[in-house]
């Protein structure tokens, strides 16, 4: 049996999303996904809301997407946001809750990437996201790709979605029963879908627009993607 999770899904409980929680699940049940990893921004604050919204047999997992230090982690399975620390320090943290730790979109130098104390990072996660849809550049996908399989480490995928109508465009296939996260650290998963969706920045930046108060032109036009 084949089960296919989209790993990586923000919500307006993420100050760069304006997603509904209702709508993502609608939008995870038309995309034909059997589960979905609520991923917000160093919250967990809006699990509940999809999980109220989703109907029977769309499984919820509770997850953050933390900021670290250097790249973002995706915590998966966990109940308590970790904290905004350094990479190791926040991957002690979901062990500690028996969660999954991911490196999400770990290489993509348009946003928070990784580039020190690499070999570290590899013997302490669990996966690495290798198909983000919001990667705008093949490459950024390709090198966590190849960083995975050098490491032996399982590999994941997500579309980043911050608009219900990104969900499902990258996704993850997990093979055999049991948790998603159980998938996860077994290597029972596998990416698939598209990157490069880079009109789901343009949109962010949008909505940014739209719902910056007091902030500057110039953090609205920084190189930096959400
Ligand atoms: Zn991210
Ligand atoms: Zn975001």
């Amino acid at each position: 049996m084949t089960r296919r999770y989209d790993l990586q899904v923000h919500t307006d409980a993420s100050p760069c999303s304006s997603a509904p929680p209702e709508r993502v699940a609608a939008a995870a049940v038309d995309a034909g996904l059997d589960g979905i990893a609520v991923t917000d921004h160093d919250t967990l604050a809006n699990v509940d809301a999809v999980r109220d919204a989703a109907p029977e047999g769309l499984e919820v997992i509770a997850a953050v997407e933390v900021t670290t230090t250097e790249g973002h982690l995706l915590a998966l399975d966990v109940s308590k946001a970790p904290p905004r620390t350094d990479p190791l320090t926040a991957i002690d943290h979901v062990h500690d809750q028996g969660g999954v730790a991911v490196l999400s979109h770990p290489f993509d130098t348009l946003r928070q990437y990784y580039e020190t104390d690499l070999d570290a990072l590899a013997d302490a996660v669990d996966g690495v996201e290798a198909v983000n849809s919001r990667c705008v550049r093949r490459r950024y996908n390709e090198r966590a790709a190849a960083f995975a399989s050098a490491r032996g480490l399982p590999t994941t995928g997500g579309s980043d979605a911050h608009f219900p109508m990104e969900v499902g465009r990258a996704y993850t296939s997990v093979e055999g029963d049991g948790s998603l996260a159980d998938a996860v650290r077994d290597g029972r998963v596998r990416p698939g879908g598209r990157g490069r969706y880079l009109s789901g920045h343009v949109a962010t930046k949008l909505h940014r627009f739209r719902t910056a108060s007091g902030r500057t032109a110039a953090n609205l036009v920084s190189r930096r993607l959400p």
